[in-house]
């Protein structure tokens, strides 16, 4: 069995780790690129979501480099995610690929039910091996978050940009070469202690909370690379969503970590009381409270056509007004061009500085929340 999975973020480091623990032979897709996205665009439907269209081009490269079994998760509510294992594999099974699907489905608050899909997953492998296997590839997507935290908070501040960002980049090369716990905190504390050395400038940080869809926010490609473009333009972002807690949410059942979803349901409640699918609800909390927390600017994204982001857009007008905090939303799809995105950066950003100056000298412009606070468009 060669198995592969869909590319989302730097996910495919730990799950590779996983299924190598569990005695697999792993082909991890090629990095996204241009072909790629023409490859899914032209197979999958025109109206489906990025995602799926990603991921199907995903599949055809990583089948045509010798995979056999595709690992895909599988989804439940009112969205289209608990259909894409299935349309991807029809449309696969159409182009002629001979493959094995494994569809991996979130327990019913049950881990055992988890842990027991894991298992099946490996090679001839005890429970203890497998238990083993879930650790190490944890350990290392912690190590990535934590790696991701300091390169978020260095970015905006150093003016040597492109050195900060090259030392993320080897950071999740050598992380994902790693073979123990040992070497994986030896290559975290080098990269902190590199960014450390790195100049810093003087010019005053914005912070922006970035919230949406888990895929647009989680795959840089899919949202043209926007964290980067922030750090640019000196913003310092806070991702509200981590592989972790998204895991520990909808795999783990909140057994792992602390879960913070019963606090961002709190925030959400005056303005949506319930699940709307995907991340919606996540969407209008954590704007609330990253508005709580005197974030400068909440910017959303998500896929054209998300149906869970259209209501949450639709909510974070009020939000916005009432919560005096300025939202932007951008939806991304195969026509979205890095110029554009920049451009609309660039006036965001701009704009949260003379707010923020306004807001400091005492001026009347304090009341930003203004009808001119929120823009949104794709
Ligand atoms: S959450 Fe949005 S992008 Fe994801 S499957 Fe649902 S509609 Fe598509």
């Amino acid at each position: 069995m060669k198995i592969t999975f869909p590319h989302m973020g730097f996910m495919h480091i730990p799950l590779k780790s996983l299924l190598q623990g569990l005695h697999r032979e792993v082909v991890v897709p090629p990095p996204i690129s241009e072909r790629t996205l023409a490859l899914g665009v032209k197979y999958a439907p025109e109206f489906a979501c990025l995602p799926l269209k990603i991921g199907l081009g995903n599949y055809i490269e990583a089948l045509e480099a010798g995979a056999d079994t595709i690992l895909m998760a599988g989804g439940w509510g009112p969205c289209r995610f608990g259909y894409y294992a299935q349309v991807q594999r029809d449309i696969l099974r159409d182009l002629g690929y001979d493959f094995h699907m494994v569809i991996l489905e979130a327990p019913d608050s049950r881990l055992s039910q988890l842990l027991h899909q894991l298992k099946q997953l490996g090679e001839k492998v005890s429970f203890m091996e497998a238990i083993e296997a879930i650790r190490f590839a944890w350990y290392k997507l912690a190590a990535l978050e934590k790696a991701e935290e300091h390169y978020l908070y260095v970015l905006p501040r150093s003016s040597e940009k492109e050195e900060a960002e090259r030392i993320w980049e080897d950071t999740l090369v050598h992380i994902d070469q790693a073979q123990s716990r040992k070497a994986i905190d030896g290559i975290v504390s080098s990269a902190i202690k590199a960014w450390n050395c790195l100049e810093q400038h003087s010019q005053p940080i914005l912070r922006i909370g970035l919230v949406g869809e888990v895929y647009t926010v989680l795959e840089p490609y899919s949202n043209q690379h926007i964290i980067r473009s922030l750090g640019r333009l000196n913003a310092e972002v806070t991702n509200s969503i981590k592989l972790t807690e998204w895991l520990n949410d909808h795999l783990f059942k909140g057994h792992l970590l602390k879960s913070r979803q019963e606090h961002i349901v709190d925030c959400a409640r005056p303005y949506l009381a319930s699940r709307v699918g995907g991340h919606g609800l996540e969407t209008v909390g954590t704007t609330v409270d990253f508005a709580h927390q005197g974030y400068d600017g909440v910017i959303q994204i998500g896929p054209l056509t998300c149906m869970p982001e259209i209501v949450a857009q639709s909510i974070l007008l009020r939000v916005a007004k009432e919560e005096q905090i300025p939202c932007m939303t951008l939806y991304f799809d195969e026509h979205s061009a890095n110029a554009g995105i920049t451009t609309r950066l660039e006036a965001f950003t701009d704009m949260l500085r003379r707010r923020k100056a306004a807001r400091v000298n005492g001026s009347s412009l304090q009341r930003g929340g203004s009808k001119s606070a929120l823009l949104s468009g794709g």
